[in-house]
C-alpha cells in the first residue's frame, strides 16, 4: 500500500481519493477510526452509508489528505511507532521490573476519588460508580510500567514525565 498513488478509496463509490484532495468522513467515531475509518469523496457518498448505519445525529466533516510526502512521513513514523511499542512488549514489564515479585507491589487505589467523580460531574452531569477508581488505577500502573521501561532504557533511576510521552 505504501507505493500506492492515491490515499485512499471512497467507501461509498470506491473511487481514488488522491493526494492534496478535499474528502470527508462521518462524524460518529465508530465511522471515523484512524486507520479503518470510513473515508468519502462526496458528501452524497456519505448520505449513502447513513441508512445502513443508522446513526442518531451525524454529519459529514471535511478533511484534506495529506500530500504523498505527508502520507509516507506518516506511514514511517506509524511503523517506527509500532517497532517501539512491539520492542517494549517483548522486553516486557515482567523482565523489566524483575527485581520485584508481584506480591510485593501494592494494588492501591491511586485515583483521587473525590477529585475524579468531581470531574466527571463537572465535564457530564455524570456520577461516577466505584468500580471506576479500581479500572484507572490499573491503567496508571499499566502507564507506570511502561514508563519505567522507557526510564531504564535511558539508563535513569528517575521516572520523568517525557517515559509516559512514548506513544
Ligand atoms: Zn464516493
Ligand atoms: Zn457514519
Amino acid at each position: 500500500m505504501n507505493d500506492s498513488d492515491h490515499f485512499r478509496l471512497c467507501s461509498s463509490c470506491k473511487t481514488p481519493i488522491d493526494f492534496g484532495e478535499t474528502y470527508y468522513v462521518c462524524s460518529v467515531s465508530t465511522c471515523n477510526r484512524k486507520r479503518t475509518g470510513l473515508t468519502f469523496c462526496k458528501v452524497a457518498c456519505w448520505e449513502a452509508h447513513l441508512p445502513e448505519m443508522r446513526h442518531r445525529e451525524a454529519w459529514a466533516e471535511e478533511e484534506r489528505a495529506p500530500s504523498r510526502q505527508q502520507w509516507a512521513a506518516q506511514q514511517a513514523e506509524e511503523q517506527e511507532k509500532a517497532q517501539a511499542r512491539q520492542k517494549r512488549a517483548q522486553a516486557g514489564p515482567a523482565e523489566a521490573l524483575s527485581n520485584r515479585t508481584s506480591d510485593d507491589i501494592p494494588r492501591d487505589i491511586l485515583i483521587v476519588v473525590s477529585k475524579l467523580k468531581n470531574y466527571i460531574r463537572a465535564r457530564s452531569g455524570m456520577n461516577t460508580s466505584d468500580g471506576v477508581t479500581e479500572v484507572l488505577s490499573d491503567i496508571v500502573r499499566d502507564a507506570c510500567d511502561e514508563a519505567i521501561v522507557e526510564a531504564r532504557r535511558a539508563e535513569r533511576r528517575t521516572v520523568m514525565a517525557r517515559d509516559f510521552n512514548v506513544e
